[in-house]
């Protein structure tokens, strides 16, 4: 063996060493990120748990003691606690479907103006509770190529996050404009705005930024995260314009394709 060939597998040898050091560093951030994960979402489950634990409890051991009102009141945090949970789980299983690989994208032609109104009308109980007016003022005909319960999953948690911190008698706007290659849907709220320091760590998984709304309804913090998984999965990007206690506008992006 000459010695250019020794030094030309030692070469080799070292760059294989460094990819191979490299995956291992980019697998322990994965294994990090992935516990961070959990840890949010335990904990985020033990809100709704602990209120629909305490209030059942009451209600089994008093029913008998208590007027109409109070037994609606306590119905009332019942479900609003399984509402909350079941939002976290739904987020939950999105997420791990689109981690592990499960989440096939399946496009057809999605009519956005019904889907938005299908989530406003999941929602219309909290913002009447709110007083808040949501104006869905997409086009009868609009039609996207793209997957539906992605851009579902997407609108679910923006339209929930503009409900949840927006203050009484405010309103939530939702609306698309066209351009030559892409749909853009805005959802522009009148509430509380998001400080300049916290936008940025917005939709990134290591940062954990989430506050209870204006009603003190409780957050994942784990919505817009998801919601920037999907919109990159579907080819776009997603957005946020805020001024604090006026209001906040995200928008998103879906790729224009031949359906
Ligand atoms: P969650 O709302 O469950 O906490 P998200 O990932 O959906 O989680 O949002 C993260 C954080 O971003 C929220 O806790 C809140 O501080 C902020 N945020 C999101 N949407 C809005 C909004 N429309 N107005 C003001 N703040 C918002």
């Amino acid at each position: 063996m000459t010695a250019r060939s020794v030094n030309k597998i030692d070469i080799q040898r070292r760059a294989s060493e460094e990819a191979l050091k490299e995956r291992e560093l980019q697998l322990m951030e994965l294994n990090a990120t992935k516990d961070k994960f959990f840890n949010i979402v335990a904990h985020d489950l033990k809100n709704p748990f602990t209120s629909l634990l305490g209030s059942s409890e009451l209600l089994y051991h008093n029913i008998g003691n208590l007027e109409t009102e109070n037994i609606r009141e306590l119905a009332l945090i019942l479900n609003d606690s399984a509402k909350s949970g079941y939002a976290i789980l739904q987020n939950l299983l999105d997420w791990s479907r689109s981690q592990t690989g499960l989440l096939k994208i399946n496009p057809e032609r999605v009519n956005l103006r019904n889907l938005i109104h299908e989530n406003i009308s999941t929602l219309q109980l909290a913002a009447t509770n709110k007083e808040i007016l949501i104006l869905n003022e997409v086009k009868e005909d609009f039609f996207v190529f793209s997957d539906k319960n992605m851009i579902n999953t997407i609108l679910r948690n923006l339209l929930s996050n503009a409900v949840k911190y927006t203050y009484n008698s405010g309103q939530v706007r939702v609306s698309t404009t066209i351009t030559t290659d892409e749909a853009i849907v805005s959802v522009k709220d009148t509430g509380i705005g998001i400080p300049a320091n916290i936008i940025e760590k917005l939709f990134k998984i290591e940062s954990r930024n989430s506050i209870p709304g204006t009603e003190n309804e409780q957050g994942t913090g784990l919505g817009l995260k998801l919601s920037k998984e999907f919109v990159e999965k579907l080819g776009g990007r997603i957005w946020v314009e805020s001024i604090e206690n006026k209001g906040s506008e995200f928008r998103f992006s879906i790729p224009i394709t031949e359906g």
